[in-house]
């Protein structure tokens, strides 16, 4: 199965924001960075830039760690229009740019680079990223987590025009309209739910004839006259040019394919936590979210946790950065208990 693959809209891998003095260990001598830093975030959605922005005015020069795909998922959202303060609401995009100016602003450096490993069983914690090795106090994760996708070259084409992965935030764009949703989970069957409060009619695409989700929720949409439901069934197409008109279906039982005409098509068949390289140091659920302990802690004392990548439930850009300002705040009391600083 795909996942997303994020638009890369940052410049370069150069580091930005503002300078510190150059570190002076032998790996580090070249380079803008602390020998060893006091605060470093993985991540760069409202999560970690949020506790950027908390940890920038607190004077702890965090440096993001941004990732290849800078700007989480919003960066494949065109209008947000449920993120307070926006009262036209904004282009995912552009909202991640100003999150991002405001983190500078107050000092922080950003730098476009994927962390490829970690080392948290002593301290300072390390990280790698290139060829990179990074040394640091306390470590805020804000990986977030990635909306599983069918892998259709058609879906990723019409990403964000018409195809969404979520529909809290981009349900209320399809008003009146005949929409569909894919899978047969708790959030499919929720979202489908939540769409007929916009849509005239909403087709559940499901690959089997029963669905995963809870009874109770179940109940409710079977109920819903505006719900209808394709059994045995998955998409092969997403139709149209520059933004969606249908999607095109095959029965998995008798391999007779229809196209159905839809204006929106939201893929809920799950998300995937990016928790792949902390698995051996922090404990983590059956699904691989990392398990919080009192608020933003993990197991390990030092390393701070925000956003998606611990929240398999609300998952909105909101509480997203709430918990990068928790997490923030957290990291500031710790680093204020260390003897060094
Ligand atoms: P999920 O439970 O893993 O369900 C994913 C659905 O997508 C399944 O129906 C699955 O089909 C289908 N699917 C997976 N891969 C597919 C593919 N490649 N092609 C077509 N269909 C595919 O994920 P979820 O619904 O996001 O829920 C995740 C967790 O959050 C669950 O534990 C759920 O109970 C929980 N949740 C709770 C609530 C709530 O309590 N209000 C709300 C949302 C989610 P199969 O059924 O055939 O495997």
């Amino acid at each position: 199965m795909a996942q997303i693959a994020w638009v890369h809209f940052y410049k370069s891998a150069e580091i930005e924001g503002a300078p510190i003095g150059k570190g002076e260990s032998d790996t580090m001598t070249e380079t803008p960075f602390k020998e060893r830093e006091n605060l470093i975030i993985l991540g760069s959605g409202p999560a970690g830039l949020t506790a950027a922005i908390y940890a920038a005015r607190a004077n702890l020069e965090p440096l993001v760690l941004e990732g290849y795909e800078a700007g989480g998922q919003l960066m494949l959202t065109t209008e947000v229009e449920n993120y307070p303060g926006f009262p036209n609401g904004i282009l995912g995009p552009e909202m991640m740019r100003l999150f991002r100016e405001q983190a500078i602003r107050f000092g922080t450096r950003c730098l476009q680079i994927d962390a490829t490993k970690v080392d948290f069983s002593k301290h300072p914690f390390q990280i790698w990223a290139e060829d990179k090795l990074f040394k640091t106090s306390a470590v805020i994760i804000a990986t977030g987590a990635s909306a599983n996708l069918l892998g259709l070259p058609s879906e990723s084409r019409l990403l964000g025009h018409g195809v969404s992965t979520c529909a809290t935030c981009d349900g209320a764009f399809f008003k009146g309209d005949e929409i569909t949703v894919i899978g047969g989970g708790d959030s499919a069957v929720e979202e489908a739910i939540f769409l007929t409060r916009f849509a005239s009619k909403v087709t559940l695409i499901h690959r089997r004839d029963q669905l995963r989700a809870s009874k109770i929720v179940q109940e409710r949409a079977f109920k819903n006259p505006k719900i209808h439901f394709q059994w045995n069934s998955v998409p092969t197409e997403f139709l149209g040019e520059k933004t969606l008109e249908g999607v095109r279906i095959k029965n998995v039982q008798t391999g007779k394919e229809e196209a159905l005409p839809c204006l929106g098509a939201f893929v809920a068949i799950g998300h995937t936590p990016n928790t792949k390289i902390f698995a051996p140091y922090l404990e983590l659920d059956s699904k691989g979210y990392i398990v919080i302990r009192n608020q933003t802690k993990t197991n390990i004392d030092g390393i701070f946790v925000a956003g998606d990548v611990q929240d398999a439930r609300y998952r909105q850009a909101v509480t997203a950065a709430g918990s990068g300002c928790m997490a923030a705040l957290d990291a500031e009391k710790y680093l204020e208990s260390l003897p060094h600083l």
